[in-house]
C-alpha cells in the first residue's frame, strides 16, 4: 500500500505566526490567555494547552483585568481592543497580517462611503470569527452574505462595495458577484474585492490533483474548520472514496477496501504532526 501525506496541506504562515508568539510567551512562564481557541484544531489547542495556554471566550475576557491575552489569527473587532485598554489588558496581536489588511481596507472604504449610503457587504460566514472582526470596523452595519437567498437583504437601487471572509472559494464569491450584477440598478455603482487568501485558494486545484491520485483520501482536520471542509468539499467532487478524520482514532478497516493508495491531507488548522500520526496508523494497522 503507498502512503502519501500532501506536502501542501498543514498550517497557513498565519497560523505559524499565532503559535510562534503563543509560544515565545509561554516560554516566558507567564500565565498567556487566548481569546477563543487559536487554531480550529483540538489536537493542537491540548498541546498549547498542555504548555500552558489557556483559551477563553469574549465573556470569560470581559472579566479579566491586569493579564496578557493573545488574539489569534482570525483577527478581532475594535470593541475588543477597547476593552482591554480599559482592563490593563496586555495584548500579544497575531491576527494574521492578511486579515489585517482586510480589516484596515473595510474601515477605509466604510469611513470614506458610508455616509454616501454605500451598502457593505461581506461574503462570509455570520458569527465567523474573523466575520465579526471584518463587520467590526463598519460599527456592525455591514451585511454579511452567506448564500445568494441572502442577498434578498440588499438595496439594489444604491451602490454596493463587496469584500469576501480570507477562506471563502473564489468561484462561490464569483457567483455572488455574477448576481449582485444582473441585480444592480443602472442608477447604482458595484465594486467589488477579491481578498480571498491565495494560502487557501491555491490550494484548493492543488488538494484536488492529490486526492484524484489516490484511491483513498483520509482528509485530518477539526470539525469547527471552515477551511477544513472547503478543502474536504474538493476532495470529494474528484474521490469520493474521501473520508474527513479528526484524527487516527477515527480510521476504519472498510475506508480501505480494494485500495491500493492512500493519501493523507488536511485544512490550514492542520497540523503536520498529526498528519505523521495518521500515516503511521495507516501503515501500522493497514
Ligand atoms: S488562511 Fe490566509 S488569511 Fe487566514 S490565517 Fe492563513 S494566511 Fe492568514
Amino acid at each position: 500500500m503507498i502512503v502519501e501525506i500532501d506536502k501542501g496541506s498543514g498550517f497557513c504562515f498565519g497560523v505559524v505566526n499565532a503559535i510562534n508568539k503563543a509560544e515565545e510567551e509561554l516560554e516566558n512562564g507567564e500565565t498567556l490567555y487566548c481569546l477563543g481557541d487559536i487554531v480550529h484544531n483540538s489536537h493542537e489547542v491540548e498541546r498549547l494547552n498542555s504548555k500552558g495556554l489557556k483559551i477563553i471566550n469574549h465573556e470569560e475576557f470581559a472579566e479579566l483585568r491586569n493579564a496578557k491575552v493573545l488574539l489569534r489569527a482570525h483577527g478581532e473587532p475594535p470593541e475588543t481592543y477597547q476593552l482591554a485598554r480599559k482592563n490593563n489588558i496586555t495584548i500579544i496581536d497575531a491576527t494574521c497580517p492578511v486579515v489585517l489588511q482586510l480589516q484596515k481596507k473595510i474601515k477605509k472604504v466604510y469611513d470614506e462611503m458610508h455616509k454616501e449610503g454605500v451598502q457593505i457587504l461581506i461574503f462570509g460566514k455570520t458569527g465567523h470569527a474573523e466575520v465579526n472582526g471584518l463587520v467590526g470596523q463598519t460599527d456592525a452595519n455591514a451585511i454579511v452574505i452567506e448564500s445568494i437567498k441572502d442577498l434578498d437583504k440588499v438595496d439594489f437601487n444604491k451602490d454596493i462595495t463587496l469584500f469576501s471572509q480570507t477562506t471563502k472559494a473564489i468561484d462561490h464569491f464569483m457567483d455572488i458577484v455574477s448576481e449582485i450584477n444582473d441585480r444592480i440598478s443602472d442608477d447604482a455603482q458595484f465594486h467589488y474585492y477579491d481578498t480571498i487568501c491565495r494560502q487557501v485558494a491555491n490550494r484548493m486545484p492543488n488538494i484536488r490533483v492529490f486526492a484524484a491520485n489516490h484511491d483513498v483520501i483520509l482528509f485530518v482536520s477539526g470539525k469547527k474548520s471552515s477551511n477544513g471542509k472547503a478543502l474536504y468539499d474538493e476532495c470529494l467532487k474528484v474521490n469520493k472514496n474521501s473520508f474527513l478524520i479528526s484524527d487516527e482514532t477515527e480510521i476504519l478497516p472498510e475506508f480501505f477496501r480494494g485500495a491500493q493508495s492512500v493519501g493523507i491531507c488536511g485544512a490550514t488548522s492542520t497540523p503536520k504532526w498529526l498528519m505523521e500520526k495518521v500515516e503511521d496508523s495507516v501503515r501500522e494497522n493497514i
